[in-house]
């Protein structure tokens, strides 16, 4: 009885013993595997984009749904405000029509599922940063959405929105706010304003967080409203004006302190 007590103690030691090792053992290298991509928020790849150490090229993925391409002149304007405040090598997009098998309303959660369903690798792949950009048909859950930024890499534009917030006279035409809600779009992808860090210059407006006070800036928060065109006459901010730019220099000179980032340069000292 007690020879059979201590070599039931020793074989569930033993199976204790196994069970510890194998389970700390897998934990070790299945860490990465079982971990989800880290979504994060919008402004938490701006370090990525803004600083060049690591991530050499920028890829803008479009994916659009029929009728719903974006213009050619929306995607040059685009790719040379990012060249504007990101240092990379390469900024470059790549176009596909997609169908996103997806009816009614999109809510905010919807995009940034189908996001992960459609998009053609993770945002940081190697040396090079992907940021996501959906066109599809149909509108946003609150009607008066134009376009949405919804993680730290994805972003989806509602361009039958846009066609209908065209006033009569068309100014803004349907084609400058495609362009300057893409930028816009863009701008909280790269944290503006105030959304991973707190600017030394009080331009974010008080009414509208996330946005800027200046209606000249492309920040303005009624560029991404379907009332645009009953705020804004003729024409529209395109461009980030110099507070939104000095927000970005100094993220990146690391005057300001950015939170909330999926990468951090190696050199940094917050
Ligand atoms: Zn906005």
């Amino acid at each position: 009885m007690k020879l059979n007590i201590f070599k039931n103690t020793k074989i569930f030691s033993y199976l204790l013993f196994l069970v510890l090792f194998s389970s700390s053992f897998s934990g070790c290298f299945s860490k990465e595997e079982i971990l989800p991509e880290p979504f994060g928020v919008p402004g938490g790849l701006v370090l990525a984009c803004l600083n060049s150490t690591h991530f050499t090229e920028l890829v803008i993925e479009i994916d659009y749904e029929a009728d719903q391409k974006p213009r050619p002149e929306t995607l040059d304007l685009l790719i040379e405000r990012i060249n504007s405040v990101c240092d990379k090598q390469s900024v470059s997009y790549e176009l596909s029509l997609t169908d996103f098998e997806h009816e009614g309303v999109w809510t905010s959660d919807d995009i940034r599922l189908k996001g992960r369903e459609t998009r053609e690798t993770n945002a940081m792949n190697e040396n090079q940063l992907r940021f996501h950009f959906m066109f599809p048909s149909g509108t946003h859950s609150d009607s008066g959405v134009l376009g949405v930024a919804v993680d730290a890499s994805t972003v989806m534009i509602f361009v039958d929105t846009i066609k209908e917030a065209e006033n009569f006279i068309q100014r803004p035409s349907w084609e400058d706010i495609e362009a300057a809600v893409t930028v816009h779009e863009f701008g909280h992808l790269v944290g503006l304003v105030n959304l991973v860090y707190t600017s030394n210059v009080d331009h974010e407006d008080p009414d509208h967080p996330g946005h800027s006070s200046n209606e000249d800036s492309v920040m303005y928060w009624a560029i991404e409203s379907s009332d645009i065109s009953n705020i804004i006459f003729g024409t529209l901010p395109n461009d980030f004006d110099d507070d939104d730019r000095g927000d970005l220099i100094n993220l990146n000179n690391q005057q300001l302190q950015a939170h909330d980032q999926l990468w951090y340069p190696e050199d940094y000292s917050y």
